[in-house]
């Protein structure tokens, strides 16, 4: 059973993914919008995996007779003034994510929730894989610069990112 501590984190965490699911759905946007297809695929691959993480907290809490609150969401930042600055604010999203889970999992510990640790160890490893992933896009983006070929080169590879991180 989970403690009512634990379940009122679990609500917000899935609140947190969802969230960020349609952060990224906004940047794919605005990619489509942009005519840069790659990075839009990039943004929906990335979206369809953030949905995906608030379904194994769901699965979580149901499966331990816990209740989910589902709860608003906020609209998205739907502009943005370069690639580069829909890259920044995936690795700003991402480093409030791994803050949120580091402070889910302290609070697992305190509450000597054991099942909740071992599910959030998952989380752990899966943010120091996202945060890395945006830096290196970020990193990408400013070599490319204003040079429009490098930057449909950078859009060609992003376009082949498939969902293989997601289990
Ligand atoms: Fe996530």
């Amino acid at each position: 059973m989970l403690s009512k501590k634990i379940q009122d984190a679990l609500n917000a965490q899935i609140n947190l993914e969802l969230s960020s699911s349609y952060h990224y759905l906004a940047m794919a946007a605005f990619f489509e919008s942009t005519s840069l297809p790659g990075m839009a695929t990039w943004m929906k691959v990335q979206s369809e995996e953030e949905r995906l993480h608030a379904m194994k907290l769901f699965d979580h809490m149901c499966d331990r007779g816990g209740k989910v609150v589902l709860q608003q969401i906020a609209q998205p930042q739907l502009h943005f003034d370069t690639p580069l600055s829909v890259f920044e604010a995936a690795l700003e999203n991402e480093q409030k994510v791994t803050g949120a889970i580091n402070s889910l999992y302290a609070l697992a510990q305190q509450e000597s929730d054991y099942p909740s640790q071992v599910l959030l160890q998952w989380f752990i490893t899966e943010q120091v894989e996202e945060e890395k992933t945006a830096q290196t896009a970020i990193d990408q983006l400013k070599m490319a610069g204003s040079d429009a070929s490098a930057l449909l080169m950078l859009d060609q590879q992003f376009g082949g990112r498939s969902a293989a991180g997601v289990e």
